[in-house]
């Protein structure tokens, strides 16, 4: 349910019905609306009645359900755009995000020219695997903690906040010490222990879209980790399988508007693990600003045909310092910044 409180109330009186949400057995979560504060409701069905009844407290204007299946990320619940800070930048404003760089971290000189590459180029935030979430056992597994440490220490040198994924919730504290974003892959996009476990967890959270996730079953893995507390979750479009061979998965444009209309997440797309293939990074990358994303996760390596993971569907920094320039006109024609 969702407590719609009036402009003007006070302070005891929206602390007065967080106390009645607790003791009818629901978790009460407040969002700070630019007029009036919501608070949602969340629990089972069963004290819907007297939740209902809240509705005669003072400072109260509504008591309204929840249609959706996803609560907190519903727009019902929060009608403007959330807004994600890292540092000085904001995801999910009118300044589209770049997050750039190699799918692995290898060795600290391939991440620092990487890194100084990305940057010269205009991306805001560097990515790379610290844990890989490979098909094949037998295929590089990442440099784990000692990658996470490789991040860090380009971190300090270039300037840049970075994203990197985990893979397994014992090593969520880890992770979470060292990135400025933590990702949740594609693979483990409904690992629920993991999910809930992020939810504890004072970072932003970047969520993949699964190979055979539904835009439901992708707002319902997001509700996981916003419903333990964590309401800041990036939701990242990374291509779906379908009976198409020609591109590695099949990015789903028709997801960004539906995400927009559905969620107040900002929204970001990867259109490298979309295609699989260098070539249609860029065409992509400018379909996915004219849908309304926000953002987009491109990955960049000093030299690709070397990578240990995904050299074919990386840029060399030429090419997407060239992709950059010619985006720009793409951003302002949808109406954002770059
Ligand atoms: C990645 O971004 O490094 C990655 C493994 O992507 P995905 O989970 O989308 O396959
Ligand atoms: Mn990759």
């Amino acid at each position: 349910m969702i407590i719609v409180m009036d402009a003007g109330a006070t302070k005891e009186q929206t602390d007065e019905v967080i106390r009645r949400i607790k003791e009818i057995g629901y978790t009460p979560h407040i969002i700070q609306g630019v007029e009036r504060n919501i608070i949602g409701a969340v629990g089972d069905e069963r004290g819907k009645a007297r939740l209902q009844s809240l509705e005669s407290l003072p400072g109260v204007e509504s008591v309204v359900p929840i249609l959706k299946p996803y609560k907190l990320t519903s727009r019902q619940v929060k009608p403007e755009n959330s807004i994600i800070s890292i540092g000085d930048l904001k995801i999910g404003g009118d300044n589209i995000i770049i997050i750039a760089g190699p799918c692995s971290v290898e060795s600290m000189e391939q991440l620092m020219e990487a890194a100084r590459a990305v940057k010269d180029a205009g991306a805001q935030i560097l990515r790379g695997g610290a844990f890989k979430p490979r098909t094949s056992p037998y295929s590089f597994q990442g440099m784990e903690e000692e990658g996470l440490k490789i991040l860090a220490e380009v971190r300090n040198e270039t300037g840049l906040p970075f994203v990197t994924e985990v893979m397994n919730p014992r090593e969520v504290g880890l992770v979470a010490d060292y990135t400025d974003i933590v990702q949740v892959g594609a693979r483990n996009v409904q690992n629920f222990s993991l999910l809930k476990e992020l939810g504890g967890v004072d970072k932003p959270i970047l969520l993949k879209r699964g190979l055979m996730t539904t835009i439901k079953e992708f707002l319902m893995a997001a509700e996981y980790i916003l419903s333990e507390g964590n309401h800041e979750v990036i939701l990242c479009e990374r291509g779906i399988r379908t009976f198409e061979t020609a591109t590695r998965n099949t990015l789903d444009l028709g997801a960004i508007p539906v995400l927009k209309q559905e969620t107040h997440l900002p929204i970001i797309v990867d259109p490298s693990h979309a295609t699989g293939n260098w070539r249609y990074v860029e065409p992509m990358s400018r379909a996915a600003i004219a849908a309304g994303a926000d953002g987009l996760m491109i990955e960049v390596h000093p030299r690709p045909e070397e990578a240990f993971s995904d050299g074919s569907q990386s840029l060399k920094p030429k090419k997407f310092t060239a992709l950059m320039n010619n985006l720009r006109p793409f951003v302002k024609a949808a109406g954002r910044t770059m």
